[in-house]
């Protein structure tokens, strides 16, 4: 099979295009036909050799995709695979493999699991968003922010959304968003208040989030590439929370929870993830460059 391969940490240019043996299911693993993989920045940082738990070399990038089962036929999306997604081939544990609607394609299906399980986490299980709450999502144009807009409308919150670009902000509006803001004008936040607050870069945005933040507010830190100096006092007076999330901690539990949550959203039509850009996997260094650069538009899948 075709394959991306990293023997190096490093630029984008360390993935290579190689021919691999094809992957064997031992017993009770699935071997699954990718039809799309979807690229996250986790893939960028990995690939650069700075992430904080080091993989092994040399390795298949990837851990998002969508594809057929080869023993049932069955279409579905993954979360996360054995020998990794960026391939013709993967091999996963049944945990892994999740039903994948007809009504979704396999780019949209590429663009479901750290995109919406992540903001799934954030919204229900850490900030605990309940209905006429408000909402905001600071980051909300690209794989995150736009599962956690929709996310969000559907639970029946007020959401507002924030977006570097024109396009960006009108596809966070076409998502549901009451309100939207962009963040790359100054005094953005003057007059915005949140009872719950989704963070895709608090080394830039956190000092001003605990402001914007109402009595009894919870941010969710979810991205951050930096320091950032804040006031503890403002949390203090809100009786507010702070909270950080990885979503590779999830426990068991509460993935399978996340899952069917999903499941739910996908079949009724409220979860419909956006897709910018689909490549051939020789494209592979182009996506890596596109998702840390500005203008987020959906997701960039690969089409092994
Ligand atoms: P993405 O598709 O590249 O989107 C990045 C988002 O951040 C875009 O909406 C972008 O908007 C926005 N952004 C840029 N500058 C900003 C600013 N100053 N203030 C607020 N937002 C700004 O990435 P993603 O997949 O959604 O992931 C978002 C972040 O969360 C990444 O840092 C990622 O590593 C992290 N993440 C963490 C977890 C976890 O488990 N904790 C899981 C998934 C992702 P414009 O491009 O329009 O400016």
């Amino acid at each position: 099979m075709k394959a991306i391969r990293v023997h190096q940490f490093g630029l984008p240019e360390v993935m290579k295009l190689e021919t691999v043996p094809d992957p064997h299911p031992t017993p009770g693993q699935l071997l699954v036909h990718i039809h799309a993989a979807g690229i996250n920045p986790v893939d960028t940082y990995i690939r650069s050799g700075q992430y904080a738990a080091p993989t092994p070399l040399p390795y298949t990038p990837g851990m998002d995709a969508a594809g057929i089962v080869e023993s049932t036929g069955q279409r579905v999306y993954l979360s996360g695979s054995l020998t990794g997604t960026y391939a013709e081939l993967a091999l996963c544990e049944p945990s892994q493999v999740h039903p994948l609607p007809v009504t979704l394609t396999f780019a949209q299906g590429a663009a479901i699991n750290i995109p919406y399980a992540t903001a799934y986490r954030a919204l229900f299980q850490k900030a605990r968003a309940v209905p006429g709450e408000t909402v905001l999502v600071h980051g909300a144009s690209g794989g995150v922010g736009i599962a956690a807009v929709q996310l969000a409308r559907a639970a029946g919150l007020r959401v507002i959304g924030t977006a570097g670009t024109e396009r960006g902000l009108q596809l966070v509006r076409e998502q549901g968003a009451h309100q939207v803001l962009d963040h790359r004008q100054p005094g953005y936040l003057n007059g915005i208040t949140a009872d719950v607050i989704l963070e895709m870069l608090a080394n830039v945005n956190l000092a001003n989030d605990l402001t914007a933040l109402n009595k009894f507010g919870r941010i969710v830190v979810i991205g951050s590439r930096g320091n950032i100096e804040i006031a503890p006092r403002e949390i203090m007076r809100r009786d507010a929370t702070v909270f950080g999330m990885l979503l590779f901690n999830m426990p068991a539990n509460e993935k399978a929870a996340t899952h069917a949550g999903i499941a739910e959203g996908l079949a009724n039509g409220t979860l419909r993830p956006v897709i910018g850009h689909e490549l051939p996997l020789a494209d592979v260094a182009k996506t890596h460059e596109a998702v840390m650069s500005p203008g987020a538009y959906g997701k960039i899948v690969l089409l092994p």
